[in-house]
């Protein structure tokens, strides 16, 4: 049961407001929340992989039941993509209905939300700083104003910055700090005008690796 509990109560309330890199630790995998910083030495990770908490607390989570795994996979792409529970069972719904494959239709509806978007274009270091920008509407999506950060875009949309928020100090870090951005395929960006497109919907081989999402699929199956 303890293992069935991985991910914690702590973990289950409106949204994670703890230091992000316990969750990594948690997990013992790299979930990439603190953007650039994930890839360097100073990772937490790079240095040992942990679980928080004292000895007594880790008592007893050495065994792990299936349902155990299942719901660490599924709270691992939840965390990083920093989706409530709530809006991700939805998107569980979405996907399971969709044509194709339910784990990747998961993933890709995943990755088309606004907030996911503005990371990749390298508008923002993570997904966490990519939702505030959203929210405090400082983007367009085709001309509209959008500060809904689970808007999701499809082929053609175009994402720019609103006119106001380009005179702000953090646009023009971003614009400065964004050629050295690798941007995905199915995306562009015209780094000039800081203007993005989505060229395409993203395929499943466009999504970091390392998510097994057909143990989301089996953790909403029973
Ligand atoms: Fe996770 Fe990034 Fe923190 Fe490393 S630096 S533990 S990958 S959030």
């Amino acid at each position: 049961m303890a293992a069935e509990r991985e991910g914690g109560d702590e973990y289950k309330m409106a949204r994670y407001t703890g230091p992000v890199c316990r969750l990594c630790r948690r997990f013992g995998d790299k979930l990439m929340l603190k953007g650039e910083r994930c890839a360097t030495p100073k990772c937490p990770l790079e240095k040992r992989s942990v679980p928080p908490g004292g000895r007594s607390q880790r008592r007893g989570r050495t065994v792990i039941s299936d349902r155990g795994l299942q719901l660490r996979e599924k709270q691992k792409v939840r965390f990083s993509y920093g989706v409530l529970e709530r809006q991700f069972r939805r998107f569980f719904g979405e996907a399971k209905k969709a044509p194709g494959t339910t784990g990747e239709n998961l993933l890709i509806l995943l990755e088309r939300r606004l907030d996911n978007v503005v990371c990749r274009l390298g508008f923002a270091d993570s997904r966490a700083q990519a939702r505030q920008i959203v929210q405090h509407g400082h983007l367009t999506v085709n001309g509209q104003k959008t500060d809904i950060p689970s808007f999701l875009v499809k082929g053609g949309d175009i994402i720019k910055w609103r006119d106001a928020s380009t005179k702000t100090e953090y646009y023009k870090r971003v614009a400065e700090e964004v050629e050295a951005k690798l941007i995905p395929n199915w995306l562009s960006l015209d780094k000039e005008s800081m203007t993005g497109r989505v060229v395409n919907l993203p395929a499943k081989e466009d999504i970091e690796a390392g998510f097994n999402e057909k143990a989301v699929v089996e953790y909403y199956s029973r």
